[in-house]
């Protein structure tokens, strides 16, 4: 791998990303429309070359694929709220934008694409650890337009000569995740606590995630990337589980003192979330290395920090 394109590398795992690859001594170039990345996440970085653009645009697509030899396509309309606020906006980037990547990507014989996919496109979870093979009935248009892509990605794979890997998140946190009305619960969490709000915890805080950390997902890419006869899908978690009550007694160890209120069950919340990382660490090397609590440590550390920046 010589040079990458890096789609939605403005975000905040495309911004995670496009470190790791820098410090590979790959060079880099980045296509983003900053509809909710911020060029700021890229700020300090040499060897990068932004544009800006949106990847349902062909013409900038084909611009910004021309001499890559790898894709990685994390540009999306990302969650499920948004998906439902904008279910249009939702297709039109996660599907036909995945296809202006993937027609730009046969036409410029780019060797590897590998695309972020989610945990979203299992839908209901019926066994733990979910394993690749695990029902997919997504219950949103954000979860049914990810797995569309993904399935794209893999057809372009037996149609051309193209090697496509789809990388399933869980629930990525890390420095340079912001909060907003999508936000996911630690940046919530923490941002919230830091403005002096209060926090409230739906059900009994029992419910687990696995919480995985952007470099652990940035090296994901990288490795999917690196191993070039891989293709196919590949869950990407921390490979254990906390509860909601455990993220709180971390959260109180990082400093943020606080006594949460307690609210009904959202309807549509996953009870249990466990991703079964064996596959990706088969086939080529993953393997987590950021654990929780000092992730979180590090994440609060940053929250506070862009808290005083923007203060200042
Ligand atoms: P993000 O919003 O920070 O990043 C998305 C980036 O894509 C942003 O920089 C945005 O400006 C850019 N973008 C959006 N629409 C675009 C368009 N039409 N053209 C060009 N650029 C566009 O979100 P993120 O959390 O970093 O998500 C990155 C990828 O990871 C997405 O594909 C998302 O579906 C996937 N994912 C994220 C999570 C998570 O927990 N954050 C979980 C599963 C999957």
């Amino acid at each position: 791998m010589k040079k990458a394109l890096v789609t939605g590398g403005a975000g905040f795992i495309g911004s995670t990303v496009v470190r790791a690859l820098l410090d590979l001594g790959v060079s880099v170039r980045v296509l983003d429309d900053l509809s909710t990345g911020t060029v700021d996440n890229l700020d300090g970085l040499r060897r990068v070359e932004f544009l800006q653009g949106d990847v349902c645009d062909a013409s900038a697509v084909i611009h910004a694929i021309a001499g890559v030899d790898t894709v990685f396509h994390l540009a999306a309309s990302v969650g499920n709220k948004r998906s439902l606020d904008n279910p249009s906006r939702d297709a039109q980037v996660n599907l036909l934008g995945t296809i202006q990547v993937l027609e730009a990507c046969r036409a410029a014989r780019v060797e590897k694409i590998v695309y972020s996919s989610s945990a979203g496109i299992f839908g209901e979870l019926k066994t733990l650890p979910i394993a690749e093979d695990h029902p997919l009935v997504p219950e949103t248009p954000y979860g049914v337009t990810k797995l569309a892509a993904e399935k794209m990605c893999l057809a372009y794979t037996q149609l051309y000569d193209i090697r496509a890997v789809c990388l399933r998140y869980f629930n990525v946190y890390g420095p340079r995740q912001r909060f907003d009305a999508y936000g996911n619960v630690i940046p919530k969490f923490v941002f919230t606590l830091l403005k002096g709000g209060d926090i409230e915890v739906y059900g009994d805080g029992q419910q687990t995630r696995d919480f995985v950390h952007a470099r652990d997902v940035a090296q994901a890419n990288v490795k999917a990337a690196l191993a070039t006869e891989v293709t196919g899908v590949f869950n990407i978690g921390s490979g254990t589980r906390v509860t909601i009550n455990d993220l709180i007694r971390i959260l109180r160890a990082n400093g943020l003192e606080f006594s949460p209120t307690t609210g009904p069950t959202r309807s549509g919340d996953v009870r249990d979330s466990l991703a079964d990382i064996s596959s990706a660490r088969m086939a080529f090397g993953y393997k987590p290395s950021v654990d929780l609590a000092r992730g979180v440590g590090e994440y609060v550390a940053w929250a506070k920090g862009e808290m005083d920046h923007k203060l200042a």
